[in-house]
């Protein structure tokens, strides 16, 4: 089973997120913020991670790049409200695969996390 890792400092759209991969057959995990994201990587080794730009403790960049730090190889889709180029710019050097802006299309979301895991992996 394909083990994604949501961040985001919104509940609620961890939740919304979160339940609409688990019907397609997903193991999701959240995490509210940058050090409850690398306390589940250490842990559970997720396949991919959707990570919030904007976050109140610890932003995406900056967790992003403690992520890189403890796996150099995990799949990362950045997730942001308005598109930043600066931010976009430094994703991209850690090795981010993709940039989706808010409001999250779901359809969108699931066929870039379908494109972005583990080839041989089933669905
Ligand atoms: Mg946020």
């Amino acid at each position: 089973m394909i083990k994604i890792l949501v961040v985001d400092d919104e509940i609620d759209i961890c939740d919304f997120v979160k339940n609409f991969f688990e019907e397609r057959n997903f193991r999701v995990f959240v995490a509210l913020g940058g050090s409850e994201a690398l306390r589940i990587l250490r842990k559970e080794k997720p396949d991919l991670i959707l990570l919030d730009i904007k976050m109140k403790e610890m932003d995406g960049i900056q967790t992003l790049e403690r992520i890189r730090k403890l796996d150099k190889n995990v799949k990362v889709i950045m997730v942001s409200a308005v598109e930043d180029q600066d931010k976009m710019e430094a994703a991209k050097k850690l090795g981010a695969s993709k940039y989706i802006t808010k409001p999250l299309v779901l359809e969108e979301l699931e066929s870039a996390v379908k494109a972005h895991v583990k080839e041989g992996k089933n669905v």
